[in-house]
């Protein structure tokens, strides 16, 4: 018979989340229908959720800084050389198929080819941001001025607001790739803006680049530097401890997050309306997740996918409940080790950077939005177009930071390189919520299998080091 003790003692923690979330919706429901709750009260509801996002975030730092620092200094640099490089094609490989896939759905479906567009409203104003923008502040941002500062460095706009854009009528030609980068080029000369590459206050990318450097050097150094590395490895271990105990308050945090964003929510109705594009997104959003993903899962690494998906659910629950790859990323490290059974050493290094940078989830969306957004203005795109799309897409989701909605705002990128007008976005806000939920959750999963691929092509090398290292710092 099926051993129900045994699987619910190691999956008590799940098992009382998915609860959670069911309860959180029920409390939402019902709180909503029967008392009146004043604005106030609303951000009390929410409050023990608050507190376990704060959680989260709080053990980001001292995890992404132990955690690349030992992941490098394990490796000898020729085979990190060589696990980063298997990593970095893999996250373009499927971020580019889930754009595909997007453009496909969208272009099937044409959620935005109908009368939906008369009752949308679209006021409001919306940051402006190029493509180009987006890559240098890229690579700005991975080389920070000031080591402490990334650590704390809060969100800022160092160029001027532009002229907003002007709206795009069927008649106008548009400027192809080349002119709108180069006007671009022009403005990022006069001064320029930080977008969404900062997670909360942290330099992600910057630390990254920081650490690898870091760990590199540590790990030439031989035994002058051994003490260095059993510091950070000592302070990674101690991390996911806390992580463990944050985890136990999970069911109870997720709980008032559900809840506390059922009662809050104004519109309902817009759900509706946009009906069809949600159905668009998040169809791809399922094609990826239980087709391409595990289907490349399965020719590398030959094992059955959907137990590896399994094996994360924890960490796709917490990221559908918070919308932040970042945030989750403690969740992620636990489930990849411990159920998936990921070798520390390549966790170390593809789960952050991957969290970071490999958005399959975020390309898809911000893909099938900007086609959306030129379906519903009438607007005929061509094949150069739909490739530009491609591109920009990928670069926004590489440039999207993993906290919530972070996408919608490199999603300005996508719409001025097409020459749709940026304020549109405000046309997507009201369902962005939702939807920043599931694309976050795919974000995820696609850092996971891409540790579980990188790890199985990266055997060898392992298996290599497991014979001539003397101390498995990876392995305690
Ligand atoms: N919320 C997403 C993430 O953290 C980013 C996005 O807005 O698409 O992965």
């Amino acid at each position: 018979g099926v051993d129900f003790k045994g699987l619910l003692k190691r999956n008590w923690l799940l098992i009382a989340t998915v609860i959670s979330v069911l309860l959180g919706i029920c409390l939402g429901v019902v709180v909503r229908e029967y008392a009146s709750l004043s604005h106030l009260d609303k951000q009390y509801f929410g409050f023990p959720g608050e507190i376990l996002m704060r959680m989260l975030k709080l053990v980001i730092l001292p995890l992404i800084i132990s955690s690349m620092i030992t992941g490098v200094a394990a490796l000898d640099s020729e085979v990190s050389g060589k696990i980063g490089l298997r990593a970095v094609v893999y996250y373009f490989s499927t971020t580019i198929i889930a754009v595909i896939l997007g453009i496909i759905l969208v272009m099937t479906i044409k959620p935005g080819v109908s009368q939906t567009a008369e009752h949308i409203d679209r006021a409001g104003t919306t940051p402006n941001v190029t493509t180009v923008d987006t890559l240098l502040d890229l690579v700005r941002n991975m080389f920070p001025e000031n080591l402490v500062q990334a650590c704390f460095q809060q969100y800022k706009t160092k160029r001027k607001e532009l002229e907003p854009p002007k709206a795009v009528t069927n008649t106008t030609t548009l400027p192809p790739l080349a002119t709108t980068i180069m006007a671009a080029v022009e403005n990022i000369t006069k001064d320029y803006k930080i977008i969404g590459t900062y997670s909360d206050g942290i330099n992600v990318l910057g630390l990254i680049v920081f650490c690898v450097a870091f760990g590199l050097v540590i790990g030439k150094m031989g035994e002058k530097g051994r003490i260095l590395l059993e510091f950070f490895d000592a302070l990674n271990e101690a991390t996911m401890k806390l992580v463990q105990i944050i985890m136990c308050y999970m069911p109870v945090g997720i709980l008032f997050l559900i809840a506390a964003k059922i009662i809050e929510v104004e519109d309902w109705e817009i759900f509706r309306k946009m009906g069809l594009y949600m159905v668009t997104v998040l169809s791809g959003l399922a094609i990826h997740a239980v087709i391409c993903l595990p289907l490349i899962f399965f020719i590398i690494v030959r094992k059955n996918p959907y137990t590896f998906t399994l094996g994360m659910a924890q960490a796709l629950v917490t990221a559908l409940m918070i919308s932040s790859s970042s945030a989750t990323l403690p969740v992620t490290f636990r489930c990849a080790e411990e159920n998936n059974r990921i070798d520390k050493r390549i966790t170390r290094f593809v789960l952050p950077v991957g969290a970071t940078i490999n958005m399959d989830g975020t390309a898809l969306y911000e893909a099938v939005a900007a086609i959306f957004i030129a379906q519903l203005n009438d607007y005929d795109l061509d094949v150069g177009q739909i490739v530009t799309i491609s591109i920009t897409a990928t670069v926004a989701s590489i440039g999207a930071a993993g906290v919530p909605n972070a996408g919608l705002v490199t999603m300005v990128i996508v719409l001025t390189a097409v020459g749709l007008p940026a304020s549109d976005v405000t046309l997507i806000v009201a369902v962005d919520w939702l939807l920043d939920r599931f694309r976050t959750m795919i974000n995820v999963l696609g850092d996971a299998y891409g540790a579980g691929i990188v790890q199985k092509l990266s055997k060898r090398e392992l298996e290599r080091m497991d014979l001539t290292s003397d101390v498995d710092v990876a392995n305690p």
